[in-house]
């Protein structure tokens, strides 16, 4: 089956009861029982489990070809689950180029926690095989990463993984399964900030783990998750399932817009440089053309420095001048948004100073590029 097709069987339910051709939203956080103190279905406290939730978790688990789906509250709190089903004493490996709040979760919460952790260029493969200790459990992998769009090679690393006894987590918050599904390529978890594509309208926060298997360490996030109650309100998971319905028309239009502005931007003589993984001149292209449908629709673009300095003061000019295109951090809505992302970051910021990331969305090519032009002039 098309992924389009998918996307829609997957996320919709007709309700057996009323004939409602749209799935109800259940906002009760409980559940009766019968006179003999029995429960009619699987639900006793949403805390626990929730059907509007659950629909949510069962098309998840579709869309990415897992066993099991959990639905969070944020992408953090996913990530932080997966975390926190480690010991004291584990090791994980992490990208040098990730969202900068996976590796803070690390160094700020889990750190202190006695865990471990080592940051390597994933496309290094050597690098990657030589950071797997006895003790290594999770390979956190990213591609393509933000915000420099590079690609990991999920197969090999996996393959790496596996033979060291840790398993692979794949944040494919970027592409959306729509472009990418990990769990095809061998991880074992992937994971996803349904605020992104999956909710696609900048007005949910949410999170996911989609697991191959349902096993020990699937049942132990689920635990945890029940226990710590890191989980999204019933309103917020059907607003996820709506945005799925249009992700695959949503992604091959932003993805074909940011093709245009990709190309527009590589040849002006005010940048320096484009991240895209779209573009020919893109590293990764024979990677991006074997395990992606699409190159997305996230740049990133460097603006050329012009008076000695690192080029932020004429990054944070060009997007001072824009109409356009709305100046915020996050991504993955119908409105393109553009960042200065060292800004955002704060101090331990590796990202250059004169990049910018831009998350296109569904206006036309031609009035973006048209902002981007008088922006740059
Ligand atoms: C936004 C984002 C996250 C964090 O998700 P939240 O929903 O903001 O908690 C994690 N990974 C990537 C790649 C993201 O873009």
């Amino acid at each position: 089956m098309h992924f389009d097709t998918l996307a829609l069987r997957a996320t919709h339910q007709p309700d057996p009861a009323t004939g409602a051709v749209v799935a109800p939203l259940h906002l009760s956080t409980t559940f009766a029982r019968d006179t003999a103190n029995e429960l009619p279905g699987p639900y006793i406290y949403s805390r626990a489990n929730n059907p509007t939730r659950e629909a949510l978790e069962t098309a998840l688990a579709q869309l990415e070809g897992g066993r099991v789906a959990m639905a969070f509250s944020s992408g953090q709190a996913a990530a932080m689950t997966i975390f926190q089903a480690l010991r004291p004493g584990d090791h994980v490996l992490i990208g040098t180029d990730a969202y900068y709040g996976t590796p803070a979760l690390l160094e700020e919460v889990f750190h202190p926690w006695g865990l471990t952790y080592t940051r390597v260029d994933m496309r290094d493969l050597n690098a990657v095989q030589s950071s797997l200790h006895e003790n290594t459990r999770v390979v956190w992998c990213e591609t393509p990463s933000n915000p420099l769009l590079h690609i990991t090679d999920l197969l090999t690393v996996s393959r790496l993984a596996h033979e060291a006894g840790a398993i692979v987590v794949a944040d494919n918050t970027w592409a959306s399964p729509a472009l990418q599904r990990p769990l095809d390529l061998n991880c074992d978890v992937v994971m996803h900030s349904t605020t992104k594509y999956l909710s696609g309208h900048s007005d949910v926060l949410g999170g996911a783990l989609i697991f191959g298997k349902d096993d020990a360490f699937a049942q132990r996030v689920r635990q945890l998750q029940t226990l710590s109650g890191a989980v999204p309100s019933p309103f917020d998971c059907w607003l996820v399932s709506r945005g799925i319905k249009t992700l695959g028309v949503r992604m091959r239009a932003q993805m074909a817009t940011a093709q245009a502005v990709a190309e527009f931007l590589d040849g002006h003589p005010a940048v320096e440089a484009v991240h895209f993984p779209g573009l020919s001149s893109h590293p990764d292209r024979a990677l991006i053309q074997q395990q992606m449908n699409g190159p997305g629709a996230m740049l990133s673009v460097q603006i050329r420095d012009t008076d000695g300095g690192n080029g932020a003061t004429e990054a944070l000019r060009f997007i001072g001048k824009l109409n356009l295109i709305t100046r915020a951090t996050s991504l993955g809505g119908v409105e393109s948004l553009i960042e200065h992302r060292a800004s955002v970051e704060g101090p331990n910021s590796k990202t250059p100073k004169n990049l910018l990331r831009m998350s296109v969305g569904l206006e036309h090519p031609d009035d973006l590029i048209a902002d981007l032009a008088q922006g740059l002039s």
